[in-house]
């Protein structure tokens, strides 16, 4: 069959174990066939990043930054054990940081669904998709422990103006515990910008949820950088395609999306996001259904990978020359969400609509033909026999060929 042209480049960052060794199967059976496509290549594998002291990272998030498509592979995290295991230089900082530090921009973790894999949850028939704030608040405080008694005072000095003394609390004898945590303006309105974009891409209702009856400053300042932006900005192309911006309680909102039935966007606050998407990753079950998409502050720049890492019990497995049963669907929806946006920014709806077909047959395979990985079939609690990742493929494989055929 003839390629479809992909217009621009794609930046695609490798990565480390048993995701790697995954990611060269993806390459070679549902990209190289299918796409003309120019992929900028960074080698993330730790060895590499050892190599160019970590100059590899910079250089790939430079290239994200231009091309505006980054695809990645999960990578190791280096740690005192893995300095050891490969003999590194440093212990070098998290590759998804400094991606992040580059492009800025809001993490938008969204399950797949897949019907016939139940959720722990079982209302969730549509994907709840989180937004966490990553900047600021707890992840920044300055924190104490009050020994005695004494007074705790916040202090601000305006530039060139008089401090301004705001008085905390008045500690007895015994002392206690004491902290001040900030966040900016400009970081909020980012924040912003990326959800009120992201939702409407994905035509779902975007909800922020605060505590703000009773940090009336703090998480008032983030409702009302919302409120105004949304009033400014996002309201007529929301009410165009039919779907709307609420702030909610944060109480309310989770109670609400325990009972929902999913198919919404949720802005968290840092610390709120960093324990909402976990139990949303929970309730809806397997890790390798996770995708993660950042999307900077201009909705220009996109990032995507797995929300797992790389798996590093199978690839013991594998180095043994066992075959394993690792699930790939989020390191191939990571293909594909990028490769979504590559045709959205270029114009080529043949390459969205590809994308789409890759992720049909992915689900089809599980869905229609009952075939699946083992942490799958685990999910559905013996009723659901599993295969290796290879037979996996084989059948995505088969089933993408069929759409495509269809489809010409
Ligand atoms: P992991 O996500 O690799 O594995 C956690 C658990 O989930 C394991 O039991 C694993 O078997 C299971 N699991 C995860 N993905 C799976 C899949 N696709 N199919 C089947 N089972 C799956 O996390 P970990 O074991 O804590 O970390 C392994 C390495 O990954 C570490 O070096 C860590 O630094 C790195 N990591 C990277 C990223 C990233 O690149 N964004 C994220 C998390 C962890």
């Amino acid at each position: 069959p003839k390629k479809i042209k992909v217009l621009n480049p794609v930046v695609e960052l490798d990565g480390d174990e048993m995701t790697r060794v995954i990611w060269q199967d993806i390459k070679d059976r549902f990209i190289f066939p299918y796409l003309d496509i120019d992929l900028k290549y960074y080698d993330l594998g730790l060895p590499y990043r050892d190599q160019t002291n970590n100059t590899v990272v910079h250089e790939a998030a430079e290239a994200i930054k231009k091309y505006s498509v980054g695809i990645k592979c999960a990578t190791i995290t280096a740690t005192p054990a893995r300095v050891k295991e490969f003999a590194l230089k440093e212990l070098w900082p998290s590759p998804n940081i400094a991606v992040r530090s580059v492009i800025g921009g809001t993490i938008f973790r969204e399950p797949v669904i897949i019907p016939r894999v139940p959720r722990y949850v079982q209302g969730w028939r549509k994907p709840i998709v989180i937004g966490r704030h990553a900047f600021g608040d707890h992840s920044k405080a300055k924190e104490r422990v009050i020994d005695g008694a004494g007074k705790l005072e916040m202090v601000f000095t305006p530039k060139g103006g008089k401090p301004e003394t705001i008085e905390v609390y008045d500690y007895p004898e015994d002392g206690g515990v004491g902290l001040t945590m900030y966040n900016t303006t400009r970081s909020i309105t980012e924040f912003a910008h990326s959800c009120f974009k992201y939702a409407l891409s994905k035509k779902m209702p975007l909800y922020l949820s605060t505590k703000n009856t009773v940090l009336k400053e703090y998480d008032g300042h983030f409702k009302r950088l919302f409120d105004e932006l949304y009033q400014s900005e996002y309201v007529a192309q929301y009410e165009a395609v039919g779907i709307a911006y609420e702030h909610r309680l944060i109480d309310d909102m989770v109670a609400y999306m325990i009972k929902s039935e999913g198919g919404m966007v949720l802005a968290f606050k840092n610390y709120d996001g960093d324990i909402q998407s976990d139990i949303v990753a929970q309730g809806f079950g397997s890790l390798g259904l996770m995708t993660s998409i950042l999307v900077s502050p201009d909705g220009r720049t996109f990032f995507t990978e797995a929300a797992h890492g790389t798996v590093t019990r199978h690839y013991r497995q594998h180095l043994e020359g066992k075959e394993t049963s690792t699930n790939p669907i989020a390191s191939i929806f990571a293909w594909t969400r990028g490769l979504m946006k590559r045709g959205e920014l270029d114009g080529t709806p043949e390459l969205v609509s590809f994308a789409d077909q890759v992720e049909k047959a992915c689900i089809d395979t599980i869905e229609v033909d009952g075939i699946m990985t083992k942490d799958l079939a685990d999910a559905c609690k013996g009723t659901e026999t599993w295969v290796v990742t290879r037979v996996y493929m084989d059948a995505v494989d088969k089933r993408l060929r069929g759409l495509l055929a269809e489809g010409n």
